[in-house]
């Protein structure tokens, strides 16, 4: 490693893998990465559904750091879907890494003069960048001409199709919806700049789109489906929430039996309804919960405090327990949004101690939470107020103590995830995956003997 003043973010990246010898360089590349974004020379954008690189496909959220309006060429010719990091100063292993636009950032990724592909940090050159191919089922369309990308997209370098089947939240406004959540802005940013993009998905369209995958996926890459969006608080098309997600899954799962793991992000309902979504075919949960500490959830999951309360929302984490499997209920919490000023925690240790009280909490009853990182996008409160999103010093901090937790509860990774450790990890959106040690573990396995 070259010695770097410590005021630069070479300094800063560089410190930090110093410090933390034990988590890999990897990961804390891939967390600076993804709470900061990367600017995309214009030769590093694709041709969107006509090259060879498969485009970034909005799944839910923008993650970008820039609305869509100022993101020049890059929303013209969208940025990859992802980018698979390997080699440079830090000798990296592959690392997948998903895809955060912003002109600002000291990452940049161009083409040097023999034509390959680079990431730099502060203009020097830290890693190779490998683009994921377009897939051969997002070269057909359905039969109304929708594409698979905007229906059905793959994220995780192909694992997981990402069915955002709602577009919108009925969490709506300032006072219910998540502090850190761009989902209902991105709906309108995309429809304002005339782009495909569906509010409710029909099931029909989902289906068709599935068995475009399922056609061309021959190599089986695809191994699981997320059914996701907004929260339903009165109906959708006549609906209450557990039966709106859960007729896709009825419909895959009669459809395509067993093809793929089942996984829905919806909140924590009752029992009775957290058992309707097994019954319809779903294999793993995630009633998500956002940010561990009482007061912060308040303040950034106003909707869900509102509409279920956090201690109601954590109870019904447990039952849910009883339908699933405590394996198969792996509730997300958004790494970085403790730190958010104005509200959030001051210092690192503070913000660590707190959400580790919440992994034990889960863990020691045999949940295993998962994070994402934080992408503070302007549109929303958070993201306007905290432009740099967290320290990357509490990211690599948390990556540790989930890691220790993991080891203290006696639990592996969680199922459904491929397999974990640097070099291997698909998970795009958190560096968790890449921190832990190189093992498995598949839905079989995680079925209590
Ligand atoms: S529940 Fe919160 S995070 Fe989820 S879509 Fe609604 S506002 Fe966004």
């Amino acid at each position: 490693m070259n010695t770097t003043t410590s005021e630069s973010r070479t300094g800063l990246v560089e410190g930090l893998m110093a410090r933390f010898p034990h988590i890999p360089p990897e990961a804390v590349l891939k967390e600076d990465l993804l709470r900061t974004g990367i600017d995309f020379d214009d030769s590093a954008l694709t041709d969107n559904l006509d090259g060879e690189v498969k485009p970034k496909s909005y799944f839910i959220f923008s993650f970008d750091q820039k609305p869509l309006a100022q993101l020049g060429e890059a929303a013209r010719r969208r940025p990859p879907e992802e980018i698979a990091l390997t080699g440079g100063p830090y000798a990296l292993r592959r690392t997948i890494v998903s895809v955060r636009v912003n002109p600002d950032s000291p990452y940049r990724i161009a083409r040097d003069e023999g034509g390959s592909l680079l990431l730099s940090l502060d203009g020097r050159a830290v890693a190779d960048v490998g683009l994921p191919p377009m897939p051969e089922y997002y070269r057909h369309e359905l039969a109304n001409g929708k594409t698979v990308m905007e229906t059905a997209p793959t994220i995780q370098w192909g694992y997981l199709i990402y069915l955002t089947v709602l577009r919108l939240c009925q969490y709506f406004g300032a006072k219910e919806e998540c502090q850190f959540c761009d989902i209902n802005h991105n709906w309108r940013q995309h429809k304002q700049e005339g782009r495909p993009y569906t509010g409710v998905k029909p099931v029909a369209d989902v289906l068709e789109a599935l068995a475009l995958i399922d056609r061309y996926d021959t190599a089986k890459v695809s191994k699981a489906y997320t059914l996701t969006g907004g929260s339903v608080t009165s109906t959708v098309d006549g609906l209450a929430e557990a039966d709106f997600y859960g007729r896709y899954a009825q419909a895959i799962e009669e459809r395509f039996p067993n093809r793929w793991i089942g996984k829905v992000v919806a909140q924590a309902l009752p029992k009775a309804d957290v058992q309707r979504y097994k019954d319809y075919g779903i294999t793993i949960y995630h009633p998500n919960y956002e940010v561990w500490d009482k007061r912060l959830f308040e303040i950034i999951s106003p909707g869900k405090e509102r509409y279920v309360g956090r201690e109601e929302w954590h109870r019904r984490i447990f039952d849910a327990a009883d339908v699933f499997g405590a394996r198969f209920v792996i509730p997300n919490f958004v790494a970085g949004v403790e730190m958010a000023k104005p509200f959030g925690f001051a210092t690192i240790d503070e913000a660590i101690a707190s959400t580790t009280e919440g992994l034990d909490y889960f863990m020691s009853r045999g949940i295993t939470p998962r994070f994402t990182t934080w992408c503070p996008e302007p549109t929303t409160p958070l993201g306007r107020d905290n432009p740099n999103g967290a320290p990357l010093e509490y990211h690599i901090r948390l990556l540790e103590a989930y890691r220790g937790a993991l080891e203290q509860h006696g639990l592996k990774p969680p199922p459904g995830y491929g397999v974990a450790g640097a070099g291997n990890a698909v998970f795009s959106v958190s560096s968790f995956m890449d921190t832990l040690a190189p093992e498995e573990v598949t839905v079989e396995e995680a079925v209590p003997a």
